[in-house]
Parts: structure tokens; C-alpha cells; sequence
């Protein structure tokens, strides 16, 4: 089923949390909406589960109304399944029993089927007849998943579902929940306010920042070409600097950027002082000692599992960048970079 939101906005009192918000998802996409806490995620995905009355804008699936700010059913009456972080599981109830819980409708023979098979593609079977407080938080999750998943829902929405456990089994429940939600070809909008997360499981990530989508896109868009600074900080990796306009260059602490290499740096006037987004990987240590105010201190060397690296300080500006092998500087040394690949972007 696909869904759109048609200019969603929203206010607590004075304040606006949500600002205009459109997209639109295919069926059997996954979605992710990535932003930092308080930009609105969890209120834009509470107004589409209907918890949340709609003040403005509306939400179809396929091409029908499903709601506005006149007309706004109840979740039960959404084809709407609902994961949240805190949405524990029914105590009182068995796991099968939790699982059966949206199953109500159905003879008891093909509820109990229905069930068996969740249980046991999720490999947890053997937990049937037990209490949910004798399972780990990584099961519950499990379970809470399956357990939304059981009536089939057209859309499902997952707000941090993970975000209580720890991380190598956060890795291995969104990969089974990726697989799980792709199978049952359930269009899915999931919350997260971790990159590695949302770029783990997306098809597309909506970036929020401050209730405004400031960018709609596939991962690898936004790691390529990211268009705000918080997508570039967190999905990129790209490092802030601060720099001058100086002729065709940007002068940073750490060397000079070509400005025709800066995405966004069209419309520089001389002297102008800007802020910058530059990838380490675009820095390396230069040939030759061209400036002294371009040498920058070794702070210290790591290994980040696939390179070494070196972090650079000059004065409050640091730069962490790859080196071609652990014993290329020494910690405490100084260094003159160059900027050579470089794949910038101008925050303002
Ligand atoms: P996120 O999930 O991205 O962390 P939320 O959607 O929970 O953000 O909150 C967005 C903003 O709205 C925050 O500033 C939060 O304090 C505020 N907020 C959330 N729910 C309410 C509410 N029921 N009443 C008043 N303010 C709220
Ligand atoms: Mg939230």
C-alpha cells in the first residue's frame, strides 16, 4: 500500500514541531526519518498512527482519505501496525498469546498457525508458553515486531524500536526486521535518530532537523550529496572547518580549498568568512611546506578498523584524517596538508 503525506504541520501551544512535511512511499518501501531528538520524529509518526489528532494537512493510502484535520479515525480503524521503544509487551500474556493478540478475528486453528510460523521464522519458537519478562530486551523486540506483523497490517511504524538494546544485537534485529518487513511486503515508516541505523535499513531517509524535512532521498544521496549540515555531519561524516574567502581559494587552518571544488560556494565575495563540510578522506599531508600557518599539531594516531588515522588541532579546529600507513607522522609532530580531492560543501 502507498502512502502520502500532503503538507503536514504542527504546534504545541506556541511552538511549531512540525513544518510542512510531504512525501510520498511506495508500496513495500521502507522508510526511515532520521533527525536528533525533539525534531518532531516521534510526533509526525504519532499523527499518522492517528494517536495524535491531525491539525493540518492529510495522509492517504493508495489514493483514498485516510485522514485530515476534520476527519481523523482511531488507530484501530488504521491498517496501521505499531512498534515503539516503550511499547512493552502484555505480561500477563504468553509470547503466543501476545503474538495471537491482533488475530481476534480468526478461528483458533489458523491463529494458532499463524503464530507458530512467526515464532518459528524468527527463530524463537521454543519460546511459546513463556512470560514476557523471562525474555531478553533483544526477544521482546522480536517478539514486538512479529507481533505487529501478525494481522498484516498495510503500514507499519516503528519508533526506535531498537534503541534499548545493545549494539551488536541492534545490528542483527534491524537486519531480520529489514528481512521480515521486506518479505511481507509491509510499507514501513521507522524512526531512528541513528545514522548507521537509518542507513542500514532504509530504502529512503527522510532528514528532519527542527520539524522541517531538509532532505528526502536514498542513502547513498545523502552520503553523496548531502544538503544540510546535519545530514553531512552525521550520514557523511564530513568534518566542519571554518575558512576565508581569499581569490579562488578558501583558506582553512589546515591548508586552501579551490573554490570551484566547494559545492555552494557560487555567489563568495573576498574576504567573506564561511563554514565548511570536508571529507578526511579528501585531505592528505602535503609534499612541501607551502605556508607556516598551514602546519597543524598531531594530536593523536588511531585505528578506526579499516585505516589509521591522525587528528590534527589548530587552536580550537581539529581535522581527523586517513593516513597511507600508522608511521606516516608521529604524535606531537607537525604537518602541512593539502586539501586534495576535495569534495567540500559550504554551509553558509
Ligand atoms: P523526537 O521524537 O524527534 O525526539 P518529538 O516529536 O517527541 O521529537 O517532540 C518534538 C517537540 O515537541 C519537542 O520539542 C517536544 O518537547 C515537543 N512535544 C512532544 N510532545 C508534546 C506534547 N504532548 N505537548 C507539548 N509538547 C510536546
Ligand atoms: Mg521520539
Amino acid at each position: 500500500m502507498s502512502i502520502q503525506l500532503n503538507s503536514v504541520s504542527h504546534h504545541f501551544g506556541q511552538h511549531r514541531v512540525l513544518a510542512d512535511i510531504s512525501l510520498s512511499l511506495q508500496d513495500g518501501e521502507i522508510l526511515c526519518i532520521l533527525g536528533p531528538s525533539g525534531s518532531g520524529k516521534s510526533t509526525l509518526l504519532r499523527i499518522i498512527a492517528g494517536l495524535e489528532p491531525m491539525q493540518s494537512g492529510d495522509i492517504t493510502l493508495d489514493t483514498a482519505l485516510m485522514a485530515n484535520s476534520a476527519h481523523s479515525p482511531p488507530p484501530e480503524q488504521r491498517p496501521i501496525g505499531l512498534v515503539f521503544q516503550d511499547h512493552a509487551l502484555f505480561p500477563h500474556l504468553t509470547v503466543a498469546q501476545n503474538v495471537a493478540f491482533g488475530l481476534g478475528r480468526l478461528a483458533a486453528a489458523q491463529r494458532d498457525q499463524i503464530v507458530g510460523q512467526l515464532l518459528e521464522r524468527v527463530g524463537l519458537a521454543a519460546l511459546a508458553q513463556r512470560y514476557p519478562h523471562t525474555l531478553s530486551g533483544g526477544q521482546q523486540q522480536r517478539i514486538a515486531l512479529i507481533r505487529a506483523l501478525a494481522p498484516r497490517p498495510r503500514v507499519m511504524l516503528l519508533d526506535e524500536p531498537f534503541a534499548s538494546v545493545d549494539t551488536p544485537l541492534r545490528r542483527q534485529l534491524r537486519q531480520d526486521a529489514r528481512q521480515e518487513l521486506k518479505q511481507a511486503g509491509t510499507t514501513t515508516i521507522m524512526v531512528t535518530h541513528d545514522p548507521e541505523e537509518a542507513m542500514a535499513m532504509a530504502d529512503r531517509i527522510l532528514a528532519l532537523v527542527e520539524g522541517e524535512t531538509v532532505q528526502f532521498d536514498r542513502p547513498e544521496a545523502l552520503w553523496r550529496q548531502p544538503a544540510h549540515r546535519f545530514v553531512a555531519e552525521t550520514i557523511a561524516g564530513l568534518q566542519t572547518l571554518r575558512g576565508r574567502v581569499a581569490g579562488d581559494y578558501i583558506a582553512t587552518a589546515f591548508g586552501k580549498l579551490a573554490t570551484d571544488r566547494v559545492r555552494g560556494a557560487a555567489a563568495l565575495t573576498n574576504g567573506q568568512a564561511v563554514t565548511l563540510g570536508v571529507r578526511g578522506s579528501s585531505v592528505s599531508i602535503a609534499e612541501e611546506v607551502t605556508a607556516p600557518a598551514a602546519r597543524a599539531a598531531v594530536e593523536d594516531i588511531r585505528f578506526d578498523g579499516m585505516h589509521w588515522t591522525a587528528l590534527v588541532k589548530h587552536e580550537d579546529q581539529q581535522l581527523r584524517f586517513v593516513l597511507d600507513h600508522e608511521s606516516q607522522v608521529q604524535t606531537g609532530g607537525l604537518v602541512a596538508l593539502s586539501f586534495t580531492d576535495a569534495d567540500a560543501i559550504l554551509y553558509s
